[in-house]
């Protein structure tokens, strides 16, 4: 074993790896990436994606995380044996809404500089002429999307980290992680330990586990997702290309395609989530795999033979529930813990995100500051509600079913709620406040009784999206506040104590 070591990552997953690779381009050497299984069709989610990436995201930042992950995986891709296919993407509207929803989806594109275009049903066709699209608004295209074989990303990566001085031990679980006065010392595994001042928790599913040992709690839950492969489909027999299609994203029925040479895969979230407890994961060589469950299942097939008519009839060659992590917000969860100091945290990250999260994180390690700004995804952003099993089991829940709804900026979580309440709620009830979650409070944003205060009629008016979660009676509430006086219950806000030397300089700097 390599002791001791500048950095310990734990799990070479693509975000081990893709993390390993950067630090090592930043000049670190003496980086020792560990797993408790194979390298590197691993035991983890990497070696059960399918690999689709949708660049896109409402977050300009998880946009570009995406992007530069597409970036380093077409420059890493072995030559010889594909694995990196810039096929493009379409995410199609069968329902007025959705088509509504890919147009801000344009904006946002726009916005983010990331090029993309609403199509035809007919132009789909030119490009999938086996997927019906006569009942189809139309799609959201983007050209640079594109599909990866994560393993073989993953190795590829490995092996420029290792001509750099990283190197790799597979069967080697981490066992124990030793900690003195808040400082990461040491790394105990079964073949041995590795003195080390920093550690990088990228175990995935695992994350949790790996957390306790440091003390830290990770907040997320391993799900199951399902999956399934046909066997070669006659409409593609005689196809020379991986992939030639576009990947699809059918999000009005929670489903997802790509093409596998002659064949066709698909993903489905259409069932109710089935979360399993990273303790209970089990010890054998396909951890990340769990058994099928045909009855999760029978309502996408219908509706994938449905978008798909080839597909009637057709048996499918591979079917499984494979695991990866889902958080209370959706979101990653990155960077140094509060708790401990040379803990690194990079979890709950999507092969579509893998690489750009290794080089945002060893920009963090290795600078100090990330080049992008990371704070939707900093671990430390979770208030101590946020820790409690109940509440991870339940968002992480909620944010499978979501995870292709529409969900407009303000919709606001169902459960749990009144987590936490100001000494002043049951008056703001009465009131006729209508709340708003953020970090677990509840916080009014406009009260019902207010409705006779007068607003400007030249005020511009709101119809359909831009006016859900929101009433005139806000403009108004402004309104009178600035000519008249308003009492504002500031109980949810954050306050900060600032004691010690030099504080008042500090402040007043600030
Ligand atoms: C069915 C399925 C479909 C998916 N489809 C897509 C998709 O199309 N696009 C996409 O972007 N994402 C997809 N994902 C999600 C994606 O696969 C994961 O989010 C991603 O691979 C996680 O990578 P990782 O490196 O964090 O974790 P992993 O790949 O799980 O790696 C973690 C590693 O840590 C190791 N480890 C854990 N504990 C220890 C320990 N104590 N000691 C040493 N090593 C340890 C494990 O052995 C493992 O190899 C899919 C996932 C599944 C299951």
């Amino acid at each position: 074993m390599h002791d001791p070591a500048k950095v310990v990552i734990i799990g070479a997953g693509i975000v081990g790896c893709s993390t390993a690779y950067y630090l090592t381009q930043m000049g670190w050497r003496d980086i020792c990436v560990l797993d408790q299984g194979p390298l590197f069709q691993n035991w983890g989610s990497t070696s059960h994606a399918p690999g689709l990436m949708f660049q896109h995201n409402n977050s300009k930042t998880i946009c570009r995380l995406a992007t530069w992950s597409v970036e380093l995986y077409s420059q890493v891709a072995p030559k010889d044996s594909p694995a990196f296919f810039q096929v493009g993407s379409l995410e199609i509207a069968h329902t007025k809404e959705r088509w509504e929803e890919l147009k801000r989806k344009l904006g946002n594109a726009k916005a983010w500089g990331l090029a993309a275009d609403l199509i035809g049903p007919q132009e789909i066709k030119s490009m999938i002429p086996i997927m019906r699209t006569d009942d189809l608004f139309g799609a959201f295209f983007v050209p640079s999307d594109c599909d990866v074989k994560a393993a073989s990303i993953c190795e590829a990566l490995a092996k420029e980290a290792q001509e750099r001085g990283a190197n790799f031990h597979a069967h080697t679980p981490v066992t124990s992680i030793e900690i003195k006065n808040g400082r990461v010392q040491a790394v105990l595994t079964g073949r041995g330990n590795i003195r080390t001042e920093n550690i990088v928790c990228a175990a995935g599913i695992w994350g949790p586990l790996i957390g306790r040992m440091a003390g830290v709690p990770i907040p997320l839950t391993p799900m199951q997702h399902l999956y399934a492969k046909t066997v070669p489909v006659k409409e593609l027999m005689g196809e020379t290309e991986e992939m030639r299609h576009p990947i699809v994203r059918y999000q009005d029925k929670d489903l997802y395609f790509r093409q596998h040479r002659d064949a066709y895969g698909f993903g489905s979230y259409r069932h109710e989530p089935l979360p399993v407890d990273a303790e209970a994961l089990p010890h054998n060589d396909h951890p990340a795999i769990f058994p099928f469950t045909p009855e999760h299942f029978e309502e996408s097939w219908r509706d994938a033979v449905e978008r798909f008519p080839c597909l009637h009839g057709v048996e499918l060659a591979e079917k499984f529930n494979g695991l990866f992590s889902f958080t209370p917000d959706a979101n990653s969860i990155l960077g140094q813990t509060r708790e401990v100091a040379g803990f690194w945290v990079a979890e709950a990250v999507w092969v579509t995100h893998g690489g750009g999260v290794g080089r945002a994180l060893a920009e963090w390690m290795v600078e100090g500051t990330p080049s992008l700004d990371l704070r939707e995804m900093d671990i430390n952003r979770f208030h101590p509600y946020a820790f409690s099993p109940s509440y991870i089991k339940s968002r992480a829940n909620r944010q499978y079913i979501e995870v292709y709804d529409i969900i407009h900026p303000l919709q606001q979580m169902e459960s749990p709620r009144n987590l936490r309440l100001s000494p002043f709620h049951s008056r703001l009830e009465t009131l006729g406040a209508v709340f708003l979650e953020n970090a677990g409070w509840e916080r009014p944003q406009w009260f019902l009784s207010n409705e006779a205060l007068p607003g400007q009629p030249d005020w511009p008016k709101r119809t359909g999206w831009t006016a859900r979660y929101w009433s005139p009676i806000i403009g108004a509430e402004h309104q009178a506040t600035r000519t008249g006086v308003a009492l504002y219950d500031l109980t949810p806000f954050t306050k900060l104590e600032v004691s010690g030397p030099r504080s008042l300089e500090l402040i007043q700097f600030l």
